[in-house]
């Protein structure tokens, strides 16, 4: 088609169950490296990468909450648990030759940075990729609209949103074998017939911004690359 938009920096989200592998829990080492070679692809190409990385292979606020937990300390526990999912990230990245940032939300100096924006848009113009951890800090959040807010901050062209599946559809595709894949959809479709996307505040956020979301599958090798030069199949996300 030749009009697919090149990007110059991008946001990476993927949920922290991407790194579980067929594990049931935590984090699964080869999954992990696997994703970071995806991340070196990109990287190589000389894109500026963001990424946010969830918690929930290890902890979920809501979950913590409904077993009598008060919400908010099981929400920081949840934090806390992307911290170590963007821990063994930095690793793996780092591992295969690319300068990594950890910055967090909830200072923590001893284990990474504290979130400074300026300091994150310098690491990322000296192509560091950045992953940003502990979501917004608050309580209430998700990661995805982690994802949302510092791709804004940081004027990411797009939201890149890594999951099991190639797209967004209109039931669950594991779940319903009639279920039918979007090419395009915009935000307020979204909202309006609550797709499985990302939570509405982040949709929201996104929307107000005009920040596209790009959801497609993380399962193919090659797939992010494929993706940012418009090949593939995925749903794009707009206004
Ligand atoms: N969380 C939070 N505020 C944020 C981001 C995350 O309280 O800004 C907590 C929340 O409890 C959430 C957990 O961290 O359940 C893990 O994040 P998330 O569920 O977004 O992870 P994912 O589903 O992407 O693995």
């Amino acid at each position: 088609t030749g009009t697919h938009p090149t990007f110059s920096r991008v946001m990476l989200k993927i949920s922290g169950e991407a790194l579980m592998g067929d594990r049931g829990y935590g984090l699964n080492p080869p999954t992990v490296e696997r994703i970071a070679r995806e991340v070196k692809v990109v990287h190589d190409m000389g894109v500026e990468i963001c990424m946010v990385i969830g918690g929930g292979n290890i902890f979920r606020g809501l979950q913590g909450s409904a077993q009598g937990m008060e919400r908010t300390t099981a929400d920081y526990m949840g934090m806390l648990a992307t911290v170590m999912n963007a821990l063994a990230m930095q690793s793996a990245l780092e591992g295969q030759g690319i300068h990594t940032r950890v910055i967090s939300a909830i200072p923590m100096d001893q284990v990474c940075e504290p979130y400074i924006r300026r300091r994150a848009v310098r690491h990322l113009e000296k192509k560091r990729v950045v992953i940003f951890a502990a979501g917004t800090g608050n309580p209430y959040f998700t990661t995805d609209t982690a994802a949302t807010l510092r791709a804004n901050e940081m004027s990411c062209e797009a939201i890149f949103k890594g999951t099991k599946v190639d797209g967004v559809y209109d039931k669950d595709p594991a779940k319903f074998d009639d279920a039918v894949r979007y090419d395009n959809v915009t935000f307020d479709e979204v909202l309006q017939k609550r797709l499985a996307v990302m939570d509405a505040s982040a949709i929201a956020l996104a929307r107000d911004n005009n920040l596209p979301i790009i959801v497609f599958s993380l399962d193919e090798p090659g797939g992010f690359k494929g993706i940012l030069a418009g090949e593939g199949t995925y749903t794009r996300v707009h206004g």
